[in-house]
């Protein structure tokens, strides 16, 4: 196959060379509700061809490759001393798979269990290119299913106006659960 970015044969979608030339993920920070940070590794629009991705099945591939290379390395160097589950927004399998669960996946160490299916919005509606407002007039809505572990890191892909996010940690708070952080692959803020 030819990676996505330079065109050069490769034996993956985005060949090794231009993994490390392009995809080397940094650390952004933003804060929700005051003091839950949320943790990101490239700027949205530095990736965003390769997030659109998600809409059709080479998505599969191209989330299996930034999880490896951003999430993976996050959770190799995470350690908290009481048992955490790391839980994905909206994990629902279109095309075949779901790009949320894929980076949920790659948490998996000693310190995090992913866990699937947990967190869902009753109100499906996409906020893609939809203004602030409007996303404060349509809450999401999520519900969160009973799992026993306390502490929680939320992952999702995109961080934009951070409303998603704040309205998933509120439905953990419900629950009684202590939010450590958000994960997400891109922020969507210059
Ligand atoms: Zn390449």
């Amino acid at each position: 196959m030819r990676c996505l970015i330079c065109e050069n044969i490769s034996f993956s979608h985005i060949c090794k060379i231009c993994q490390k030339e392009y995809l080397t993920p940094k650390l952004y920070t933003r804060k929700i509700l005051n003091n839950t940070p949320v943790y990101s590794f490239y700027k949205y629009k530095d990736i965003e061809d390769l997030l659109l991705t998600k809409h059709t099945n080479v998505g599969y591939y191209i989330f299996n490759i930034l999880a490896s290379i951003a999430f993976k390395k996050f959770a190799k160097n995470f350690y908290f001393e009481e048992r955490t589950v790391s839980i994905a927004i909206d994990d629902n399998v279109r095309y075949g798979y779901s790009h949320t669960a894929i980076l949920n996946k790659y948490l998996t160490c000693k310190s995090i269990k992913p866990r699937y299916n947990i967190l869902k919005a009753k109100n499906c509606i996409s906020y893609s290119g939809k203004s602030y407002q409007y996303r404060l007039d349509n809450p999401r809505q999520f519900t969160c299913k009973d799992f026993e572990e306390e502490n929680v890191i939320l992952v999702d892909d995109i961080i934009t106006t951070g409303l998603t996010l704040t309205q998933a940690v509120n439905a953990l708070h419900v629950k009684k659960k202590e939010v450590l952080f958000c994960l997400t692959i891109a922020d969507a803020k210059d």
